[in-house]
């Protein structure tokens, strides 16, 4: 079974998906963590980020893992290398919605996340998971926020990353991968017609994650 889960950046998707997803004692994938190992290889081969041919050709040999862990976090691998913490640093976050509007880049991903989510249940978070790459899901969401919440979840996470961004920072980033990834030529972020919506800003992840799980309506697995 899939459960989609889209929206725009700093929602908090990866958050009530990772949560929801151990809840229920599905896997979690985060499609957002393989567009950016992508883009994180294409800066390591200075690949420059408008040279298309280069970026799709890098696409087409990449290997990327993910491995849910027993503590509830992720482990990214690219190429057999971890590259968890890595795919988070700014120059990532910058160019990954510039290596995502590639459409070549885009069918080797998507072909690897349907792989994935053959492996069992599922909750996939991303940007098209039910518009495009599981549009038969049992349950879409699609997870919004007011921009100044989004800001302040996005600017505490990068925070607690140790990362040095202002406020300013955080704000352009999101500003600039929402108009990126909604008005792209192949798979912009859309709300597919049956995905349920939900306005997060003035809800705690608790109180998300208790609704999604109540519409899910599915028994959680004994270790859930
Ligand atoms: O989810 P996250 O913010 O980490 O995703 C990083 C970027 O990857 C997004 O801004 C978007 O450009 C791209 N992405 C995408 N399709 C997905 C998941 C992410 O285009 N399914």
């Amino acid at each position: 079974m899939i459960i989609a889960i889209d929206g725009p950046a700093g929602a908090g998707k990866s958050t009530v998906a990772k949560i929801l997803a151990k809840r229920l004692g599905f896997l979690y994938i985060d499609t957002g963590a393989m567009y950016r190992a992508l883009t994180l290889k294409v800066l390591e081969n200075n690949v420059p980020i408008n040279d298309e041919p280069g970026i799709i050709q890098l696409a087409q040999g990449v290997k990327i893992g993910l491995r849910n862990n027993t503590d509830g976090s992720l482990t990214v691998m690219l190429d057999g290398k971890d590259v968890s913490l890595a795919i988070r640093q700014g120059k990532v976050t910058q160019f990954v919605s510039d290596v995502a509007k590639i459409k070549e880049v885009r069918q080797v991903l998507v072909k690897m996340q349907r792989e994935f989510g053959q492996k069992g249940d599922c909750v996939l978070d991303g940007r098209d998971i039910g518009t495009v790459v599981f549009p038969q899901a049992a349950k879409k969401f699609f997870i919004d926020a007011s921009i100044g919440v989004r800001v302040q979840r996005r600017f505490k996470e990068l925070k607690g990353l140790g990362q040095k961004v202002t406020e300013d920072e955080v704000a352009f980033d999101l500003a600039n991968r929402d108009k990126i990834d909604s008005t792209r030529l192949t798979s912009p972020l859309r709300l597919a017609p049956d995905a349920i919506y939900i306005d997060t800003t003035d809800f705690s992840i608790e109180q998300i994650v208790e609704k999604m799980f109540n519409l899910c309506n599915i028994e959680p697995s004994v270790n859930g």
